[in-house]
């Protein structure tokens, strides 16, 4: 089962994966989350792509596209994953594509978590997220036990930097020109389902299982 979630920043696309891996038993992976771990332990990598980020512009494709097709190449991903992030432009994709034809594969699931603008700043400055595990709660839909403290791992709660209203604003044109032509590329090779994402997560996670199957 190869997933891809589509959708704006803060649609939930983070949100879905990692209950969609749980219950599906594939690996979640997310070019954001493989970003941020690059800048903490001051990779190569995550000097270029921190640059990019903080301005609430894409990384280049060159920088991403080998990254996830090594990634989907390795043994667990086997039965599946769900990439959480990537694709975000139109060449990406078509690499993706390529590299999956080239072994005889495809997409199964391009899932659209569609939120409208007005909702996502909202949903952006209540983001908050670990520091050690990379956890993503709310302050009001999701709330951690323990106010700034992770429930998982314990550690500290922060803002991200590019979650602050003036770039949120930045990485929602940028998601706009260049990563919502993805909904016409994945509806032509006829994989795109949509969901309102709008709505309660569970209610948003039992439409996607719907479309899975239980
Ligand atoms: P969000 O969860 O809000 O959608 P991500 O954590 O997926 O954000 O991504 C954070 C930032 O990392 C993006 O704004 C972008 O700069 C960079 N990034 C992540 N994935 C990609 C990608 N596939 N192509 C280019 N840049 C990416
Ligand atoms: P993305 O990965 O698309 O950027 P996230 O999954 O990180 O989005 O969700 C963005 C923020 O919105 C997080 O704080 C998350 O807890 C919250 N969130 C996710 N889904 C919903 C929902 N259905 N209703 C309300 N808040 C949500
Ligand atoms: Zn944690």
């Amino acid at each position: 089962m190869k997933i891809i979630m589509l959708g704006a920043p803060g649609a939930g696309k983070g949100t879905q994966a990692k209950k969609i891996a749980e219950k599906y038993q594939v690996p979640h992976i997310s070019t954001g989350d493989i970003f941020r771990a690059n800048i903490k332990n001051g990779t190569e990598l995550g000097k270029k792509a921190k640059t990019f980020m903080d301005q609430g512009l894409l990384v280049p494709d060159e920088l991403v596209v080998d990254l996830v097709v090594d990634r989907v190449a390795q043994d667990d991903c086997e039965n599946g994953y769900v990439l959480d992030g990537f694709p975000r432009t139109i060449p990406q994709a078509e690499s993706l594509d390529a590299a999956l034809a080239k072994v005889g594969q495809k997409v199964d699931y391009a899932i659209d978590v569609d939120v409208p603008d007005e909702n996502i700043v909202n949903r952006m400055s209540g983001r908050r997220a670990c520091v050690g595990c990379g956890a993503t709660y709310h302050i009001k839909y999701n709330p951690p036990k323990t106010e700034d403290v992770c429930d998982i791992c314990g550690e500290k709660l922060i803002l991200r930097d590019d979650d602050k209203p003036e770039t949120v604003l930045k990485r929602l044109t940028v998601y706009h020109d260049q990563t919502q032509p993805l909904i016409d590329y994945y509806t032509k090779s006829g994989v795109l389902k949509q969901v309102d994402g709008t709505v309660d997560m569970e209610d948003v996670f039992q439409a996607i299982v719907k479309i899975l199957g239980a």
